[in-house]
């Protein structure tokens, strides 16, 4: 086998007209953002672009998703190796802050977290990838609703995962690393996350005569303060975890005691004796704080998020391809796993996985991921996309080889 050929065959360059192409996507995407299952507009142009390069898909995934195959036609599947690659779709409800051409033209809906770049970058992605001869299958997996968290589990469901598909790669714009780098790490790199509601429900009354009333304010006050000794006191301080209250809502008057509050938020842990443990204690302070106020405390758990888990085997294709597109000494460690979520853990539950993050530099004047500023510098479409296109290539070169010998 010629190696050299090979060799330089497998890092695609992204040229500048591609990159154009990519970036206006991503810029087009910006300015028309769409909140989770609701990528109408988004799910179209991808359909269209994908037409455009002459790739057949399939649309309506968990509603707006779209997964498109290379390589076989869906009718053959499956075929021999098969990788998937993959591209959440959707925005936030926050309101777009920046001053720059392409901002958000939806009141209140912004690409705040780099969804809009990672459908450009997997479109730039089947861009190199339809001019290439493949030895097997490559699925775009254009995923909805990945901030809502459960688009994932959703296509899954639907069957996104069948046709002998083998692996899963995708990657994440993060403005903590320089643009130009990947990060790519073995075993676990982000948290579960465990959204709750908690509903505390007393005794309205007058004001002055509390004795007559059961004060749902007070007793939530302090569940709220008591469950912030779950991770300083009960948890191993050498592993991570987070108790967040993001919302607490009650009363109606300053001279009425309150009957219900409303609370929500969420745990983030990323060891599983750790989330068992906080999970447990969660409804001992419940139960405990609830019997000293004399109030009803229920607690709701939503659309919970595994740990997302890079296996060995995909994490190794992912560190071989990262090299060939940036160079060695520009692949590197996130450290230690990110408490956020990514609904690509649901992947990984059946498939063997790797999530890497594409480093991207942070325009002056902009702001953090998930904020009304967020932006990131565009080189990174071409780092991306590139690397996208070289894990699937070098899976299938890997993984596919033997069994495509009988073909
Ligand atoms: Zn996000
Ligand atoms: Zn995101």
């Amino acid at each position: 086998m010629g190696t050299e050929n090979v060799e330089s065959d497998m890092a695609p360059v992204v040229d500048r007209q591609l990159l154009e192409w990519i970036r206006s996507i991503r810029r087009t995407l910006h300015q028309y953002p769409e909140l989770s299952f609701q990528e109408c507009r988004t799910s179209l142009l991808i359909q269209e672009k994908l037409t455009e390069l002459g790739i057949s898909y399939r649309n309506g995934w968990a509603g707006t998703g779209v997964i498109a195959t290379l390589g076989g036609s869906v009718g053959q599947l499956p075929c021999s190796g098969h990788v998937g690659l993959r591209a959440d779709m959707d925005a936030l409800p926050i309101q777009d802050q920046k001053s720059v051409a392409y901002a958000s033209r939806i009141p209140g809906v912004t690409h705040a977290c780099g969804h809009d770049g990672h459908v450009a970058m997997l479109l730039g992605a089947a861009a190199i990838l339809s001019k290439r001869p493949l030895t097997g299958c490559v699925s775009l997996i254009f995923q909805p609703a990945e901030e809502h968290g459960n688009g994932a589990e959703k296509i899954i469901k639907e069957g996104a995962l069948k046709n002998g598909l083998e692996v899963v790669f995708a990657g994440h714009i993060d403005t903590h690393y320089p643009t130009g780098t990947i990060t790519v790490d073995d075993g676990v790199i982000c948290s579960a996350a465990d959204p709750f509601s908690l509903r505390v429900v007393g005794k309205s009354g007058h004001a002055a005569r509390p004795h007559e009333a059961r004060d749902a304010i007070v007793a939530g006050a302090y569940l709220v303060t008591a469950l912030q000794t779950l991770v300083s006191r009960e948890t191993d301080p050498n592993k991570s975890a987070v108790v967040t209250i993001g919302r607490f809502q009650a009363g109606e008057a300053n001279n009425v005691i309150a009957e219900v509050a409303c609370i929500d938020g969420t745990i983030r842990s990323n060891d599983h004796e750790v989330r068992r443990l906080i999970l447990d204690g969660m409804q001992r302070i419940c139960d405990g704080v609830a019997l000293q106020y004399g109030v009803e405390i229920s607690i709701t758990f939503h659309d919970c998020l595994p740990v997302v888990v890079n296996s060995s085997k995909a994490t190794k294709v992912a560190r071989c391809a990262a090299r060939r597109v940036i160079g060695e000494e520009l692949v590197i460690s996130q450290g230690r796993p990110s408490l956020g979520g990514e609904d690509f853990a649901f992947y990984q539950q059946v498939v063997e996985g790797c999530l890497v993050r594409f480093g991207a530099d942070r325009p002056l004047d902009s702001g953090p991921a998930h904020s009304g500023r967020f932006d990131f510098d565009e080189d990174v479409l071409a780092v991306g996309a590139s690397w996208l296109a070289c894990v699937a290539l070098q899976w299938l070169k890997e993984n596919g080889e033997n069994k495509s010998h009988g073909k």
